[in-house]
């Protein structure tokens, strides 16, 4: 990618989001929340005022100048050094990817501007939303995400259930796990309490595997997160690799293997990772390679991306 295109990263292999072209629609670190866990370090000067960060034009000429170069993504994928829905352009960007090309969109937010209605009408037009909510009471939201005074916790999972109720696309909500800050079993059920309320279609679990903002932060181990994995229910996944390396190290998928099982029916990440286990970044290599040989397509139907061979004429 050229310096030019300076708002967009990838094609990224993403585990959740396969090919992820991303999209950065705010300035570094332009946040409402100061994570402890954050990868990109604090948050010098949070804010919760929304306006044109960088205008739609700015980025969708970005966008489609970046399209003309890179292999079709499975995603374009809104995110970035921050909050992108502070960015008040994000409901014409949106529009105007769908508008203009047949990639969907997947809008990566912390959630916190749900409560606003306008908000909630400008993130309908996209194809998934991947809210974060690591935390249903006060006293734990505070130590995690250290929020903008103004946010409340009640006022952002009131507006996720608001929004599911309107949303027809996939809503995969993100829960970080910080040893001994959210992990305890009392801000675990309300948050299973919540959860229940805004019914997402997955709930996906996540630990500090790059260094945090805060060194006191510490990941999760194999054992807890399957506890609260089994906690939250069958739609509850975890996104973190195994803390088991080297067995994933050994496994390499090759081509046509893959190939052989995509023959057969159409498959999720989750589906091939399973089939022939693998973990899903060994699994991703491959798809890229075959993704660029034009072998195999993606598409999202059902609220899940799918991937299939792709047969000569
Ligand atoms: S919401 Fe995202 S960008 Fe903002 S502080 Fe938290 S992790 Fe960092």
């Amino acid at each position: 990618m050229t310096t030019r295109l300076k708002h967009i990263y990838g094609p990224v292999p993403s585990r959740r989001l396969g090919l992820s072209l991303g999209v950065d629609l705010v300035p570094y670190k332009t946040c409402n929340f100061d994570c402890i866990y954050c990868q990109l370090g604090r948050t010098n000067r949070k804010t919760i005022e929304r306006k044109r960060y960088v205008p739609a034009e700015e980025i969708l000429g970005n966008l489609f100048e970046a399209l003309k170069h890179v292999p079709k993504p499975d995603f374009i994928t809104l995110a970035g050094s921050g909050e992108p829905v502070l960015n008040s352009d994000i409901g014409i960007i949106i529009r105007s990817i769908k508008k203009q090309t047949d990639c969907p969109v997947a809008v990566l937010t912390n959630a916190s501007l749900l409560g606003d209605q306008e908000v909630r009408e400008e993130l309908l037009a996209a194809d998934v939303i991947l809210p974060s909510l690591d935390a249903a009471d006060s006293a734990t939201f505070r130590a995690i995400n250290r929020p903008h005074d103004a946010l409340d916790v009640e006022d952002i999972i009131q507006g996720m259930i608001n929004f599911r109720k309107k949303f027809h696309g996939a809503i995969w909500l993100e829960i970080f796990l910080v040893e001994g800050i959210n992990t305890a079993d009392s801000p675990m059920k309300s948050l299973k309490l919540a959860i229940d309320k805004i019914r997402p279609d997955k709930t996906q679990l996540n630990t500090a595997v790059r260094p945090p903002a805060e060194s006191f932060v510490k990941p999760v181990g194999d054992n807890t997160m399957q506890r609260i994995r089994c906690f939250l229910g069958s739609n509850c996944e975890v996104i973190v690799p195994s803390t088991d390396i080297p067995r994933e190290k050994a496994r390499i998928i090759s081509e046509e293997a893959l190939l052989a099982v995509l023959s057969r029916r159409p498959c999720t990440l989750a589906d091939l990772s399973k089939g022939l286990h693998a973990s899903p970044n060994h699994v991703l290599k491959t798809i890229a390679a075959l993704q660029k040989k034009g072998l195999i397509r993606s598409y999202f139907q059902n609220r899940e991306l799918f991937y299939s061979r792709v047969f000569p004429d």
